[in-house]
């Protein structure tokens, strides 16, 4: 008989894309079947099907649950100091996220913040960050720098997240985001200047990020730094990631599409010709529906006319302090389904192969032979109940390279007895 590390036995349902990526006729299709096993070796899912027998050093019985990928989050800023209920408050009153950050609040809160910690500091705050995003099914996750701005602190940032890629192997992507918000005292030039000439080469010389990211808006970077930035960046090695279109219509989802950026993110203001860009293109269009919910916008970005033209569309949260406090992914496919009027398919493509291609990570994101073994089962009847059950943690265990690293439970222990 053969052998396995794992065997997960009678999966009520498994749950999976069809393909590496989804798009135009393929953007919703994907896989479900029922009572299916799933063995697990060496960290990777070697096969999938019915009663498949195996010597299994572990076996579960997996029949109460339904059996997702990982879900991917490719868009996060999750390494910060400080927080911004106060601005939320504020925002909660009437005032918009441009009146607080021209009043000093905003990014650059979080630049005092970040900057007045060490990097020890900042990453004892990070690790429950981290934890919680795991408990909530993320097992994949991106995290950019982007509260230094100088170089000191943007390479203290990236150090914080590459100690945190120690401490989760195989689960944290990195990107630099120097070029997040002009800080004080630097004009648009001098700062620019100080990316492309210092920051860049020192954050390639140590190998502290794979991706480079940049803020394309109004009153931030223009379309014209942003060309700057992805031609030193691309000189240098990296590949490139661009917040654009989100407040504006910039053209930044063109100037991505140009340029092969591996993702153009936001996308709340992109123009019809953005659309038909990244539908030419296999830039991938990362929504992040969260933002415009936790800034209370009227505008979502168009995902039927993003996915109908056939771009490849993803899902991420966006998480930070400021724009969009939360990283449950699960609300995030719920935000989908309600405001982007996405499909259950859609969603499950954009939270996981999608999302993979985003990050340029090709060995996960499908419950296929051969992936990584970076699985969620969630304890509920079938998966059309994960959109309708919630704002709440439908993840039962996590499966990361193969071990159960999570297990949630909703049981209660002890009641008081008076
Ligand atoms: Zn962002």
């Amino acid at each position: 008989m053969k052998k396995c590390d794992l065997l997960l036995k009678n999966c009520r349902e498994v749950v999976t894309p069809l393909y590496d990526t989804a798009r135009g006729a393929e953007a919703g299709l994907f896989n479900c079947t029922s009572n299916t096993d799933i063995s697990i070796t060496d960290g990777f899912i070697d096969e999938i099907g019915e009663n498949l027998s195996r010597e299994a050093a572990e076996e579960m019985d997996a029949s109460s649950y339904v059996a997702l990928p990982g879900l991917i989050d490719s868009h996060t800023h999750l390494v910060y100091g400080g927080s911004r209920e106060e601005e939320f408050i504020l925002r909660l009153k009437g005032a918009s996220y441009e009146e607080i950050a021209a009043a000093g609040g905003g990014i650059k809160n979080s630049v005092h913040h970040t900057r007045s910690l060490t990097e020890d500091e900042l990453f004892e705050l990070a690790l429950p960050r981290m934890e919680e995003l795991l408990a909530y099914g993320t097992t994949t996750v991106e995290i950019k720098s982007g509260y230094g701005l100088d170089t000191e602190n943007e390479l203290k940032m990236l150090r914080v997240i590459r100690r945190l890629r120690k401490a989760f192997p195989d689960t944290i992507v990195a990107t630099f985001m120097g070029p997040h918000e002009i800080p004080p005292g630097e004009t648009e030039k001098s700062y620019m200047d100080k990316v492309c000439q210092e920051m860049l080469p020192r954050v390639r010389a140590e190998e502290l990020a794979e991706f480079a990211d940049i803020f394309v808006e109004k009153g931030v970077f223009s379309p014209e730094s942003g060309k700057r930035y992805f031609k030193e960046a691309q000189k240098l090695g990296f590949r490139l990631k661009i917040h654009a279109d989100e407040l504006h219509p910039l053209g930044g989802a063109e100037l991505a599409a140009r340029f092969k950026a591996v993702s153009a993110d936001h996308l709340m203001q992109i123009s019809h010709q953005g659309i038909q860009a990244l539908a030419e293109s296999d830039t991938v269009a990362t929504l992040l529906p969260g933002t415009s919910f936790f800034l209370m916008m009227k505008d979502y970005a168009p995902a039927r006319s993003l996915i109908s033209a056939g771009a490849m569309v993803a899902l991420a949260s966006d998480y930070n302090p400021g724009s969009n406090h939360g990283f449950n992914m699960q609300f995030v496919m719920n935000l989908a389904a309600m405001k982007l009027k996405m499909t259950p398919g859609e969603i499950i493509n954009a939270v996981t192969v999608n999302a993979a291609h985003a990050l340029s990570l090709s060995d996960r994101g499908r419950i296929a032979p051969g992936k990584r073994a970076d699985l969620i089962l969630l304890d509920i009847p079938n998966y059309k109940y994960l959109f309708y059950n919630y704002g709440i943690n439908n993840v039962a265990k996590v499966i990361k390279s193969g071990m159960v690293i999570i297990e949630n439970t909703r049981r209660i222990s002890h009641m008081p007895q008076l």
